[in-house]
């Protein structure tokens, strides 16, 4: 855990106690602060307690002589309107901050890459972070991918943090400057919490502020906009596409990722042969990582070799496992059509399993994609309205849950075929989230492995 001293002896106000909140408390009250914390919820200040946090009631409480209020990025702070305690805050002229503020303030001495986008910071973090630590550098990763900030290993001068970050956290990350900062997409999405698209773009931007070297995915017209801007106020822009040729920048055509930061364009390495990140999506992430890396100094052969061994994470088309000739793919993270479009576009000879809560809009975007399915396997309640969707174009069986669903899709597929999990819903009707999802699927699918019935 870091140890947060930037507050010694002076009072903080923590609001929110899952868990990057409760981690901050502690890192605070480790470095000499005095802490009064607070959550909504009575288990999380019951859990808190008994790990020697103070808790008050920040919406009561007197905070005079407070400097500062962590809150948790759930919280709004601004739009739609900010939470009760985060406006007491603003009124009594009180610095409202996120935990990664707290780790770039007690850490000065390591480098920072960060990572933001609508989609793909959870892979690009992870890739980047495989890359920098396969080539030999101290690394650590998290942020709003798996370990909260203040949890990570403290870094000196020779460590990098890669940090993925949500528009919400860039919201709390006042002083944070980084050495590197990637911007893969930006499409529409949380606006409420942004107060519209304006809001959520300029959140997203901050990544930029008072940092070094900029990496901008330039494939929607907003982040072309914002590299623009960039590169006419003088900032070194490096210009990341999928779609194009950029000079200056790093691009893939055909699948190959090409070098032109220096200029001269230089092939580097075929994507298409890297099984871990499959579709066109994904080689916009490895192309960022790759741009990243090289702002960063590290050897292009030793990059290469990161990519090559990333192992991919967890529930993004995750391959599970390959049982006579059929690949079982677990998309569990595919929590809507748009995601699940990104996995039906990289198989044929589809058996695909989806269902649970549906978004609005349901399915009818996949059209495009019906011919690769051989059969649908349908669970959950979105069942009766995607198999009305689906009616007369893919066949489908309505299965229920998840177990029938894979036996029933096992019997069925044929060598060379792919069994997906790409849900297109959440999951809550019938998991806690998608890491359940995803991880229900690995134990059935292993369980056929085995020679068990799934
Ligand atoms: P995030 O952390 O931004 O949610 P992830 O890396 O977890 O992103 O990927 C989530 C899903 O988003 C993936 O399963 C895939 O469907 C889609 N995705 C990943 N990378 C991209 C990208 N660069 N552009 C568009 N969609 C993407």
């Amino acid at each position: 855990m870091i140890n947060v001293t930037a507050f010694r002896n002076e009072s903080v106000a923590v609001m929110g106690l899952a868990r990057s909140g409760l981690v901050a408390a502690e890192a605070l009250m480790k470095g000499g602060a005095k802490v009064l914390a607070w959550d909504d919820n009575e288990s999380r200040r019951t859990a808190a307690m008994s790990r020697g946090v103070t808790v008050a009631d920040l919406a009561t409480v007197d905070l005079t002589g407070v400097k500062a209020l962590v809150l948790s990025p759930g919280i709004p702070s601004t739009f739609p309107k900010p939470h009760k305690i985060a406006a007491r805050a603003q009124e009594a002229g009180i610095d409202i901050i996120g935990d990664i503020e707290l780790l770039a303030l007690s850490q000065r001495a390591a480098r920072y890459a960060g990572i933001t986008g609508t989609n793909g910071k959870s892979t690009t973090t992870a890739l980047l972070g495989h890359i920098l630590d396969q080539a030999g550098v101290s690394v650590a990763i998290g942020g709003n991918l798996g370990i909260p900030a203040l949890s990570l290993e403290s870094l000196d001068a020779d460590g990098i943090y890669v940090l993925e970050m949500s528009s919400y956290q860039l919201e709390l990350t006042k002083s944070l400057a980084f050495n590197v900062a990637i911007l893969l997409n930006i499409t529409p999405d949380h606006l409420d919490r942004h107060g519209g698209m304006d809001g959520y773009i300029a959140a997203k931007e901050r990544i930029f502020a008072g940092g070094k070297a900029a990496i901008v995915g330039i494939d929607d017209d907003i982040c072309q906009g914002i590299a623009k801007k960039l590169a006419d106020a003088g900032r070194k822009v490096v210009p990341v596409s999928v779609l194009r040729g950029v000079t200056g920048g790093v691009y893939v055509e055909g699948g190959k990722l090409i070098d032109a930061i220096d200029g001269t364009p230089k092939e580097i390495i075929d994507l298409a042969t890297v099984a871990r990140l499959p579709g066109t999506h994904n080689w916009q992430n490895a192309a960022a990582a790759f741009a990243a890396a090289r702002c960063l100094g590290i050897d292009t052969a030793k990059i290469v070799e990161g990519i090559k061994s990333f192992p991919g994470l967890a529930h993004r088309q995750e391959l599970i496992a390959t049982i006579a000739g059929v690949r079982y793919i677990n998309d569990s993270k595919a929590t809507n059509a748009d995601a699940t479009e990104k996995a039906l576009a990289c198989y044929d000879d589809i058996y695909w399993i989806a269902g649970g809560v549906a978004k609005e809009g349901g399915i009818a975007s996949l059209a495009p994609y019906f011919a690769r399915i051989r059969h649908a396997f349908l669970i959950g309640e979105a069942a009766p309205a995607f198999a009305e969707t689906l009616f007369g174009k893919v066949t489908f069986t309505r299965s229920g849950d998840l177990a029938t669903a894979l036996q029933q899709a096992r019997a069925m597929a044929s060598n060379g075929g792919t069994v997906l999990l790409s849900p297109a819903c959440a999951s809550f009707d019938q998991f806690t989230d998608f890491e359940a999802r995803g991880e229900a699927f690995r134990g059935l699918v292993e369980a056929i492995g085995t020679g068990e019935r799934p």
